[in-house]
């Protein structure tokens, strides 16, 4: 008898504690074996079930025959066991602020680091499909760019000196986003504000012909010749009639708190991530149950793989477990 698939976290952590639950949970969402387990090495679907050992082998004869669920998923060549992986998809999944390493640490039993390792990974899994342009439905398009960083005086020294030397002390990160009143959110890290790098963002992931907000800023003009573009002069007004980007104001807000309480500091090079975690939570956030959130994160986990090395781009270390 299957017991009923969770529906809040206290479900999630006792469900999840069954290693045969994690296994079918898993299993139902992988399409590639919707018709039945097969070998990811070789494709054949004559796989065994190790029972006592909750893995498969495949009747062909190859290297790597035995495998387990978490093979070719953001879980593979993990040591920590699914009881503890999937509840914290569940967390960063369902937190609305996103939720600190420290955190998960304290929650799961396990080191700072690795949690640190594990969001990051899930992270990735929230990195969706692009999925077509932005104001295809002939809805408007607001386009606004953020900056985020730390401040140098917050920062402890050793940092700071290692920010601001060779950088021209540009501690800040330009963030480029654009939303779709009423539907999804890009956002992305671009290296400039300069006319030809917005535009080349703005022209990938905008329908032409649709209708643009933005602000003043110099480097939207000439956007009018593909979109009608409609600018908003921040210095004297913040909205007028339909004209205003307070969409995407909304999401810098929830994405600064985020940032700034739960996460204390984020170096530049991983920001992105945040900003794909982010736009996850904005973009199933109506008419989403926790669970449904759930499913769909995990759905996304399948044929995605981040190594330590990638992670922190030092090629040769290897991750610490506890
Ligand atoms: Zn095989």
């Amino acid at each position: 008898m299957e017991a009923t698939e969770p529906k809040t976290l206290k479900d999630a952590i006792l469900y999840f504690s069954k290693p045969e639950n994690c296994l079918s949970y898993l299993v139902a969402r992988r399409p590639e074996w919707a018709k039945g387990v097969v070998c990811p090495i070789c494709g054949s679907a004559t796989v065994g079930f190790l029972k006592n050992q909750l893995r498969w082998q495949c009747s062909v004869r190859h290297p790597k025959r035995q495998f387990s669920v978490k093979v070719g998923t953001i879980f593979e060549d993990s040591p920590l066991g699914l009881d503890k992986w999937l509840p914290c998809v569940w967390l960063l999944t369902n937190c609305k602020n996103g939720i600190s390493s420290y955190e998960i640490g304290r929650d799961l039993g396990v080191t700072q680091k690795t949690a640190w390792f594990m969001l990051h990974r899930i992270r990735l899994a929230h990195q969706g499909k692009d999925g077509g342009k932005l104001g295809g439905s002939g809805n408007g398009v607001e386009i606004d760019e953020t900056f985020i960083g730390q401040k140098a005086r917050n920062m402890h020294a050793s940092v700071r000196a290692r920010k601001i030397t060779g950088t021209g002390g540009k501690d800040k990160t330009v963030v480029l986003g654009m939303v779709e009143r009423g539907g999804k959110v890009r956002a992305m890290v671009v290296g400039t504000r300069k006319k030809r790098e917005l535009q080349k963002h703005v022209r990938e992931n905008i329908e032409v012909g649709s209708a643009i907000f933005s602000d003043e800023l110099k480097s939207y003009d000439g956007l009018q010749a593909d979109y009608q573009h409609a600018v908003i002069n921040h210095a004297i007004e913040y909205a007028n009639g339909n004209v205003h980007t307070n969409t995407m104001e909304n999401f810098w807000s929830l994405l600064k708190r985020g940032l700034h309480g739960t996460y204390v500091s984020v170096e530049p090079f991983h920001l992105f991530r945040y900003l794909d975690e982010q736009a996850f939570r904005y973009n199933n956030r109506k008419d989403m149950t926790d669970a449904d959130r759930f499913d769909l994160a995990v759905r996304q986990i399948v044929g995605k793989r981040l190594t330590y090395a990638e992670l922190t781009g030092n090629v040769g270390e290897t991750e610490t477990i506890n």
